[in-house]
């Protein structure tokens, strides 16, 4: 069957573009709480990665050190 799927196509892409927006939206809103709430950079001084901030809310450490303090308590306890 061929024939009309340039419509469908059309209105696909549409919906496709909306979507996106309605992430990108999203994300820079994600971003600007992120962004109030907590310093980019590790004690260490590397910058914690956008991401990570995101996944983790308010996380003060990189995931190395993060990792580091993790499986030092966990030998002490
Ligand atoms: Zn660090």
């Amino acid at each position: 069957m061929k024939g009309g799927n340039a419509a469908v196509e059309l209105a696909e892409a549409r919906v496709e573009a909306e979507r996106l927006a309605g992430v990108q939206r999203i994300q820079a809103a994600i971003r600007a709480a992120v962004d109030v709430t907590a310093s980019p950079f590790c004690d260490c001084g590397e910058r914690i990665p956008d991401a990570r901030r995101q996944a983790v809310p308010n996380c003060t450490r990189c995931f190395d050190c993060e990792t580091f303090i993790e499986r030092q308590s966990r030998r002490r306890a």
